[in-house]
């Protein structure tokens, strides 16, 4: 495994959430806690973030037992952590907010140990999106930058959260929060307003119905190689990246097919028993092997899709972190090839 770190902010949190399969009670949760332990599965994992007093010392040993650095984690004397309360009813791919009670991220002020400001991998998960600008603009050596986001900064905080989208390289976003923030009801269209933002890519994520990636053409000239145009980082990509052009993907024109450049889909579940974080798992599934490989190349990011697809898939199977505290490398690697065999299809002979 390389050791090219992923850096993650986001929230972490204590969430109180009810389903259909029944519910949890101040259980660990937050955007940056699920990205980075699934994160962790492929590569070293840097977290910022805070949290409060309350917050229990098992989930901190948790994150401690899979290799995450929680150097950047500050924790609030008599603070009290991010809770975040919801519902899911029908509609699994939709939470209900009861309430988001952001406690002790009300004043926080990322500062990024020194240690932390060379990472490449850059992923910032969920959070006020002020926060995120801060981290990004801390970051010195990023090779690849992603954001994530959710309804309630789309409605609170929406210029400052397009500011981001124009500063990273990759765009995670749901199929609802999508069409929210750019009031357009097609995901095509939807997905391409936010590209003329300026990230190379912009990742939507469907619940059951998968996910899609939608990618820019063409390379700003100053970029090598030309695909993809992946220069926002604050690096240009560059050789490592593209070794003997292996992986550039020539089954799709330049941008895809209406932009689209990839198309997952979703594990088929017979029961979901919570939704929660499972966009945080897919984002950081697939930060941390793209980091793993340091590869950035169409090919790579497809795979990667299918691995944030993989981490998900388990994710929902139990509240809060339960599925992935259990998860092994051997059960993901086994889901990966069965995620294979649900999209492959033969050449046809009518012609
Ligand atoms: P997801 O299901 O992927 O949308 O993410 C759920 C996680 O997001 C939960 O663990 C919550 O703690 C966290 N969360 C909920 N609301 C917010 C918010 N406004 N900002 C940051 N994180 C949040």
């Amino acid at each position: 495994m390389s050791q090219s770190h992923v850096l993650i902010v986001g929230s972490v949190a204590l969430d109180s959430v009810q389903t259909p399969s029944g519910k949890a009670e101040r259980a660990l949760g937050g955007a940056a806690t699920y990205s980075s332990v699934a994160a962790s599965f492929f590569a070293p994992v840097r977290i910022v973030g805070v949290v409060g007093e309350d917050f229990p010392a098992e989930h901190l040993a948790f994150l401690k037992s899979r290799g995450i650095d929680t150097e950047g984690l500050q924790i609030v004397r008599g603070g009290k952590t991010f809770h975040w309360a919801g519902t899911y009813e029908g509609d699994m791919n939709q939470a209900n907010t009861l309430a988001t009670e952001l406690n002790v991220f009300s004043d926080f002020r990322p500062e990024l140990p020194e240690s932390y400001k060379s990472s490449e991998f850059v992923f910032l998960a969920n959070i006020d999106p002020e926060l995120q600008l801060k981290v990004l603009d801390q970051v010195t050596n990023a090779k690849l930058t992603a954001m994530d986001t959710m309804n309630f900064w789309i409605a609170g905080k929406p210029d400052k959260l397009r500011e981001v989208m124009s500063r990273v390289d990759v765009v995670f976003i749901n199929d609802a929060e999508l069409r929210q923030l750019t009031g357009e009801a097609n995901l095509v269209r939807a997905a391409a307003q936010v590209r003329a933002l300026g990230p190379s890519y912009v990742i939507v994520k469907k619940g059951e119905h998968g996910a899609v990636m939608y990618c820019t053409p063409p390379a700003p000239p100053h970029c090598t190689p030309p695909v993809p145009p992946l220069c926002k980082g604050g690096k240009e990509a560059s050789a490592p990246f593209d070794e003997g052009g292996k992986g550039v993907s020539t089954s799709f024109g330049e941008g895809g097919i209406g932009g689209l450049c990839f198309a997952a889909a979703s594990y088929p579940l017979e029961e979901v028993i919570d939704p929660t974080g499972a966009g945080d798992t897919f984002a950081g599934g697939f930060m941390g092997y793209i980091a793993s490989t340091g590869e950035l190349t169409h090919d790579n990011l497809r795979r990667a899709v299918v691995y944030g697809s993989t981490l998900a898939s388990f994710n929902v199977q139990d509240f809060s972190l339960n599925r992935l505290k259990r998860l092994t490398k051997a059960e993901i690697a086994e889901r990966y090839e069965e995620f294979k065999r649900i999209v492959f299809f033969e050449e046809t002979d009518a012609r």
